[in-house]
């Protein structure tokens, strides 16, 4: 019986399985103090009704969710990219300038974000940032345009006389290195203001373009994590199609780690059957355990919102033979409880082949 059999056959038994399925890693999920995933690269939706922050996209758990919050989300919902701002075009994508009016924003995930943009020309097909079209409409589809909030050092500078430090996530609702930081530097100029204040900065990127700020980090309160899904460079290309190669996000652990910076990998989204084989898990583990790395999350592909046409518009072209495993993995109560339920368990096995356990935290 090959992989997928198993899984789809185990339907019928997943309860049991599940009951029974008690590993070192889901109890250290249950209790790890560590920040959860970003909601762009893996965490889990609470499936709540919540306040969003418009900014960010993300939960703020620290606004009730009134009568009036609501009706505020969806007026500005409606409202359309103002047409006053500078844009241009530049490898197929829509660049405009833009302002905001907070940028160290509250968060489930941490205790800030900071989202120098709005946008992510990284172009990730699983990107869960997707969303953030909801609250900003824009005529250009997700991955084709990135909005700079020119104003955000002035705006940070400003809130920073009152803001309390803490954690700051960056970027949760982009990738805060992505190509147009190279000219922009506003999360290079953000991330040294908020040291300097006291905060300890969380980042997270698929970009090589953060070792230019390695300067910032080294020896400060910051960790730098990267996200990778796949060991395979032609999946990579495939689904993250504007990022940095697998082996530059590697290099970038490496060379933080002897920057004297704290670090992190998160594995993650696991593309079913195409790179969350035993075999597949176990060389990203061997690599991590390779670089020493400081903290590692797994986490599963999720059903988030506007993330399944362009998945399934990928594989309908690559790999048809996989759409419909795809859809019940996502979709499907039990099936999907039956491949996380594997899941879990082929992450555990390789956690105890490399001695990373207590490294390790699930995100499913
Ligand atoms: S790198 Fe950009 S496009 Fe890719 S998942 Fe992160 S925010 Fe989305």
């Amino acid at each position: 019986m090959n992989r997928k059999e198993t899984i789809f056959k185990a339907v019928d038994t997943v309860d049991q399985r599940q009951l029974e399925f008690t590993s070192l890693f889901q109890q250290k999920t249950r209790q790890s103090k560590e920040s959860p995933i970003p909601e762009v690269c893996g965490l889990s939706a609470s499936g709540r009704t919540v306040p969003i922050h418009r900014e960010t996209g993300e939960e703020t758990a620290h606004k009730p969710d009134t009568a009036a919050n609501c009706k505020r989300n969806q007026m500005q919902r409606k409202k359309p990219i103002s047409s006053n701002f500078a844009t241009q075009t530049r490898n197929d994508s829509v660049i405009r300038e833009t302002s905001c009016k907070t940028i160290l924003n509250r968060t489930r995930i941490s205790d800030y974000s900071l989202n120098c943009y709005t946008g992510c020309t990284h172009s990730c097909i699983y990107c869960y940032a997707r969303f953030m079209q909801r609250f900003h409409p824009h005529p250009e589809p997700w991955g084709k345009f990135v909005d700079i909030k020119l104003n955000a050092v002035e705006v940070l500078e400003r809130q920073l006389r009152h803001a309390v430090p803490g954690v700051v996530f960056v970027s949760s609702a982009c990738d805060g290195w992505q190509p147009i930081e190279a000219e922009c530097k506003l999360t290079r100029q953000c991330c040294d203001l908020l040291i300097k204040h006291g905060f300890r900065i969380e980042a997270l990127t698929k970009s090589s373009l953060v070792l230019r700020d390695l300067d910032i980090f080294s020896g400060r309160n910051a960790r730098i994590g990267v996200t990778v899904t796949t060991l395979d460079e032609c999946l990579r290309r495939l689904w993250e199609p504007n990022s940095s190669s697998i082996e530059e996000r590697f290099r970038i652990i490496s060379e933080a780690d002897t920057a004297g910076v704290e670090t992190a990998i998160m594995f993650g989204p696991l593309l079913p059957f195409l790179s969350d084989s035993q075999e597949s898990i176990n060389s990203m583990f061997q690599r991590a355990a390779e670089l020493a790395v400081d903290v590692i999350w797994v986490d599963a592909l999720n059903p988030r919102p506007k993330v399944w046409p362009s998945v399934a518009s990928l594989l309908r072209k690559k790999y048809p033979d996989l759409l419909e495993c795809y859809r019940q993995i996502l979709f499907d109560r039990k099936t999907r409880a039956a491949y996380l339920s594997e899941l879990r368990h082929s992450v555990t096995q390789a956690g105890t082949n490399f001695s990373l356990a207590d490294k390790v935290t699930l995100c499913f």
